[in-house]
């Protein structure tokens, strides 16, 4: 049964689909099957996978309208290695359709139960926003991951998500958890950046994943070749980082 995880942050810029992308890279290269959902209307996560989103015949808008089923409608990418089911900007008028319709918020939920066997990881990037679209993410989930520089407004921007991850627990999805906070484009030389993270370990504790992301220019590089760090440059840095952090998903969801 595949474990289904939204890349989640409210915040624009803060590394979601560098982490969705980068960690979808990671867990197929130490053997997971990994699906890639792509709930962004600018599409990043899909063009940084290799899978062209003006040449996409069905993307995650036809599955939330209920036109296609997920096997329809993912296409594999040979280069990444994971399935993808990707976005253009047609999903930002899912929005307004699906305010018309029944179990709107369940729409990605019911539609990803039916590949449940065919994967062992979902990955779904989220857009910069707490909207229907990311309540589908929610809805969907087991889990949350939180990508978040350190900075010192990050921390009260994770106050807010954090009441939304409560809500939707609350009211409709009792298997919704923040599985963990991920650091990214941490710089250690920077003293702030230090004592946010020293604070995010005093306060969230083991939800503060071990793995930290160095900001590494090969990670912002390789979006411009439809790729992930990892399967641009394996031997970078970012992506060795990046890999580390698929073993530890792995391992936090042995013990789940
Ligand atoms: P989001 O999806 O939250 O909007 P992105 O993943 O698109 O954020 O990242 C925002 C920008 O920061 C992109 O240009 C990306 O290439 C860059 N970036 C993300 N993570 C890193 C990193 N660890 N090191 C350097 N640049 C990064
Ligand atoms: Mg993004």
């Amino acid at each position: 049964m595949a474990k289904i995880f939204c890349v989640a942050n409210q915040k624009g810029g803060v590394g979601k689909t560098t982490t969705t992308v980068n960690l979808a890279a990671g867990l197929a290269k130490v053997g997971q099957r990994v699906l890639m959902v792509d709930l962004d209307p600018q599409g990043n996560a899909t063009m940084g996978s290799s899978v062209d989103k003006r040449q996409m015949a069905l993307s995650v808008y036809d599955v939330l309208l209920e036109s296609a089923s997920v096997a329809e409608a993912a296409v594999f990418s040979e280069k990444c290695g994971y399935h993808v089911l990707g976005a253009n900007r047609e999903l930002a008028g899912a929005e307004v359709e699906l305010v018309e319709v029944e179990r709107r918020e369940k729409r990605l939920k019911t539609a990803l139960a039916e590949v449940a066997d065919s994967y062992d990881f979902v990955l779904i990037d989220c857009p910069p926003s707490l909207s229907m679209l990311t309540l589908n993410g929610l809805c969907a989930a087991h889990g949350v991951i939180v990508p978040m520089q350190c900075e010192y407004f990050a921390l009260e921007g994770l106050t807010d998500l954090v009441n939304t991850i409560k809500q939707v627990h609350a009211n409709l999805n009792r298997d919704l958890a923040i599985i963990g906070l991920l650091r990214v484009m941490f710089d250690p030389r920077i003293t702030l950046q230090q004592q946010v993270s020293d604070q995010l370990k005093a306060h969230f504790g083991d939800k503060v994943f071990n793995t930290v992301i160095p900001r590494n220019v090969r990670l912002a590089e390789a979006p411009s070749y439809g790729l992930p760090g990892v399967v641009f440059d394996p031997a970078a840095r970012g992506s060795q980082a990046f890999i580390a952090f698929a073993k530890e998903m792995v391992e936090r969801i042995e013990k789940l």
